[in-house]
């Protein structure tokens, strides 16, 4: 694999990304292949009267270091699977790597490194200045952004959704069911089979990390089930 190849799988490059106007437009940064799709989407979405955002596309690995390496630390929450801080003092240090997990990738092995993925909500309808924070309250039934994620379910299911897919779908007890989460399929079915569980452990060992024996120790369990355990399209 090429140094441009491992880099863009584990988020230490930007080469990948669309142009500075096109991040304008969108409101994030995406990898250029999902422009076009993604403005195709949102063109669909304004007909049936949604407001189609991105809240977070591409995330660096010194980004996704940096959430990791706070909630290892405690100065930024670790939510249990209903969004509820935890104690982590109370946890072992393998306990508290898995609730990580559960909302947070590990460094290197984010779906978002690839600008493929992007994290959506409905601008319209949103309160003014409410901050959206992407729980579940807000996407499930009665959620303010329950009726665009119905949209969203029934473009998937007939195939109309540009490419669009939801890999954290439904619970698989890896990651926490994301509903606002849409990943790109034809530039991040690549990505997938690139990241293997040497390279995670490879960019790991470099890195300045917290719970790096912890994570290292536990990296296959890891892989299997946050990494490769997603809903994929069409399966
Ligand atoms: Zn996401």
């Amino acid at each position: 694999m090429t140094n441009f190849a491992t880099a863009l799988l584990t988020g230490q490059t930007e080469q990948h990304l669309c142009s500075a106007v096109e991040a304008e437009l969108l409101g994030a940064r995406v990898h250029r292949e999902v422009v076009r799709p993604f403005l195709q989407l949102k063109d669909e979405a304004r007909s049936s009267g949604f407001d189609l955002q991105i809240l977070s596309g591409f995330r660096s690995f010194e980004q996704q270091l940096s959430i990791w390496n706070r909630k290892a630390t405690g100065k930024l929450a670790v939510l249990d699977s209903n969004a509820v801080p935890l104690e982590i003092e109370r946890l072992s240090e393998r306990e508290l790597v898995f609730a990580i997990l559960r909302w947070s990738a590990l460094p290197g092995a984010s779906r978002h490194h690839w600008g493929t993925d992007l994290d959506v909500y409905d601008l319209a309808a949103r309160p003014e200045g409410y901050e959206v924070e992407l729980i579940p309250e807000e996407v499930d039934a009665g959620g303010m952004f329950c009726p665009l994620h119905e949209w969203l379910d029934g473009r998937i299911a007939a195939d109309a959704a540009f490419g669009f897919f939801r890999p954290y779908e439904r619970d698989r007890q890896g990651v926490a069911p994301e509903r606002w989460h849409l990943s790109y399929a034809p530039a991040a079915a690549a990505y997938e089979r690139g990241l293997t569980t040497e390279l995670l452990r490879e960019t790991i060992q470099k890195a300045d990390i917290e719970l790096k024996e912890v994570v290292l120790q536990n990296l296959d369990e890891i892989y299997e089930r946050f990494v490769t355990n997603i809903s994929r399209p069409f399966a």
